[in-house]
C-alpha cells in the first residue's frame, strides 16, 4: 500500500485543517514537515526490520511514518486527546503501530517496553529533561536513544567537565550512555517553526563505566553539587544538608580538593565522592 507522506508542508497543513486542529504550544507541538529530516533521524537510529521502537509524542505521525516505513514495530505515546483520531487516519494500513494514549511521565515504561528497544522522538520542549532522565535513570532495556532536542540541551547533554554548561544532565546522560550530536535542524523544518535551533542527539546506551553502588544517592549528590554552581563543592553540599565533617572526610578519601566546583569534577570523581559520602 502506498501511503501519502505526512512530513510535508502542504500535507501537514491539510491534515490540521481537516481535523480543525492548531498546534498546541503548551504541549510543545512543532510538527516535522521535512521528509529529509525524518529520514536522517531514522538513519541515525539505525533501524532494522522488526525492531521495537518507542516514540514519545507521535503528533500527527510524521516521524512515526518514517519509522514504520523502515520496518520498525512502533509503540508511540501521545498525550493530546485530539490526536488519536488523526493518527488512525494518517497511519491507516500500517500494521506494526501501537498507540498508547497518556503522559509519558506517568506511564510505566518498563512494563510497556519489557524487551530490547530503541527510542526515536521529536521531544516536546517543555519536558525534554524529565523525559531524558526517565529514559536513562530507570535502567530500561533501551539500546539507543535518538532524540530531537533544543540545541542548547544537546550541548548540555554532551558537555565535558570544565565547561560552563557541564551539569547534572551531562552527568546523568554520560553515566549511562555515549551521547553525540548527530546534526542540527533549522526552525523551517517544523510547523509551526520554533524560535530555536534543534539538534538530533544519539545516545548509545551502555552500563556505567565504573561501579555506582547506589544510583539514587549518586544522583542526589550530583544534583546537590550543581544546585549552586558558583559555590565550592564543600559549600554546595553543606547547603544541601550534608554534614561538614563528613563532607571534608569524603572529599579527602576521594582525592577531591574542597575548593573545587562541581563543574570541574569528572564522572568518576563524582562516583568516588558519593561512595565516600555514603560510607
Ligand atoms: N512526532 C511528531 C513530529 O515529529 O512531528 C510530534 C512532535 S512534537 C515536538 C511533540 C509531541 O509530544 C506533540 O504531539 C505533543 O502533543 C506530545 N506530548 C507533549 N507532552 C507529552 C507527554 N507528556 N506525553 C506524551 N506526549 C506528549
Amino acid at each position: 500500500m502506498l501511503h501519502p507522506l505526512i512530513a510535508d508542508p502542504s500535507a501537514t497543513r491539510h491534515i490540521l485543517k481537516k481535523f480543525k486542529l492548531r498546534a498546541v504550544k503548551g504541549l510543545g507541538q512543532n510538527f516535522l514537515i521535512d521528509a529529509q529530516i525524518v529520514r536522517r533521524i531514522v538513519d541515525a537510529a539505525e533501524i532494522s526490520e522488526g525492531e521495537d521502537v518507542l516514540e514519545i509524542g507521535a503528533g500527527i505521525g510524521s516521524l512515526t511514518q518514517g519509522l514504520l516505513e523502515a520496518g520498525a514495530n512502533v509503540t508511540a505515546i501521545e498525550l493530546d486527546k485530539k490526536l488519536p483520531a488523526v493518527l488512525k487516519e494518517t497511519l491507516a494500513g500500517y500494521e506494526n503501530f501501537r498507540l498508547i494514549e497518556g503522559d509519558v511521565l506517568k506511564i510505566n515504561l518498563s512494563e510497556l517496553m519489557p524487551k530490547t528497544f530503541k527510542v526515536a522522538a521529536n521531544l516536546p520542549y517543555y519536558i525534554t529533561t524529565q523525559i531524558l532522565l526517565a529514559l536513562l535513570e530507570k535502567n530500561l532495556p533501551a539500546t539507543k536513544i535518538v532524540t530531537m532536542v533544543q540545541r542548547e540541551v544537546a550541548e548540555r547533554m554532551t558537555a565535558v567537565p570544565g565547561s560552563k554548561i557541564y551539569g547534572a544532565l551531562s552527568v546523568a546522560v554520560q553515566l549511562r550512555s555515549e551521547p553525540r550530536i548527530a546534526f542540527d535542524v533549522p526552525p523551517e523544518s517544523f510547523l509551526p517553526p520554533p524560535e530555536i535551533t534543534s539538534s538530533v542527539v544519539v545516545c548509545d546506551v551502555r552500563k556505567p563505566p565504573f561501579e555506582i553502588r547506589d544510583e539514587e544517592f549518586f544522583t542526589k549528590v550530583v544534583r546537590a553539587a550543581f544546585a549552586q554552581r558558583r559555590k565550592t563543592l564543600l559549600n554546595s553540599l553543606i547547603g544541601a544538608g550534608f554534614n561538614r565533617e563528613k563532607i571534608l572526610s569524603a572529599l579527602e578519601v576521594s582525592g577531591v580538593d574542597a575548593s573545587r566546583r562541581a563543574e570541574t569534577l569528572s564522572l568518576e570523581e563524582f562516583a568516588k565522592l558519593s561512595a565516600a559520602l555514603q560510607n
